[in-house]
C-alpha cells in the first residue's frame, strides 16, 4: 500500500483515514525473514498538526514462528498499535518512532513489516510456560515425549 502525502504535508488541519489489506504475495516480495499466514489488515489516520504529520494505525496479521525453547513451530495472531511523526528531511528526525519518508510517499507495507518485525520479542516461546525440551532424550516436555523419568 503506498500513500501520496503531498496534500497533507502542504496543508495545516489536513486529516485523511486509510484502510486495506497487505496480501500474502506483497509480503513475501518485501523479503522479510517473516512467514506471514495470513495478510496484514491496516487501519489508520494520518494528520498535519500544526505543521507536524502524525501517522497512527494498527495492523491485524498472523505469524507462523519457531519457539526457541522446544522448537516447535506455532501460528500467533497480532493486534498492534504503532504512532510515527513522518518526516521529509533527515534533518526533522528527533526520535526514534519518527520516519522518513521520500518525495511525500508512504510505503505502508515496509513500515507495517518492520514495525511488527521490531515489535517481535527477542525470545520467541510458543507459550509462557512452555516446558521446553529434556536435556537428556530431547523429547518435547509439552508433548509428554521424555521417558527419561521412571
Ligand atoms: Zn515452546
Ligand atoms: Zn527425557
Amino acid at each position: 500500500m503506498i500513500l501520496q502525502l503531498k496534500r497533507l504535508f502542504d496543508r495545516v488541519g489536513e486529516q485523511t483515514d486509510f484502510s486495506g489489506v497487505i496480501p500474502l504475495e506483497e509480503l513475501r516480495d518485501l523479503g522479510t525473514s517473516l512467514e506471514f499466514t495470513s495478510p496484514i489488515s491496516l487501519e489508520g489516520k494520518i494528520q498535519n498538526i500544526a505543521g507536524m504529520v502524525t501517522l497512527d494505525y494498527s495492523l491485524r496479521s498472523s505469524l507462523l514462528l519457531l519457539c526457541d525453547r522446544c522448537l516447535d513451530e506455532f501460528t500467533k495472531d497480532y493486534d498492534l498499535s504503532f504512532s510515527h511523526i513522518l518526516c521529509l528531511n533527515e534533518s526533522e528526525l528527533t526520535g526514534e518512532d519518527d520516519v522518513l519518508i521520500e518525495d511525500y510517499v508512504l510505503d505502508m507495507n515496509e513500515l507495517a513489516v518492520s514495525d511488527l518485525a521490531i515489535s517481535l520479542p527477542t525470545k520467541i516461546l510458543c507459550s509462557e510456560d512452555c516446558l521446553g525440551l529434556c536435556p537428556d532424550c530431547g523429547g518435547n516436555l509439552n508433548r509428554g515425549e521424555c521417558r527419561c523419568q521412571g
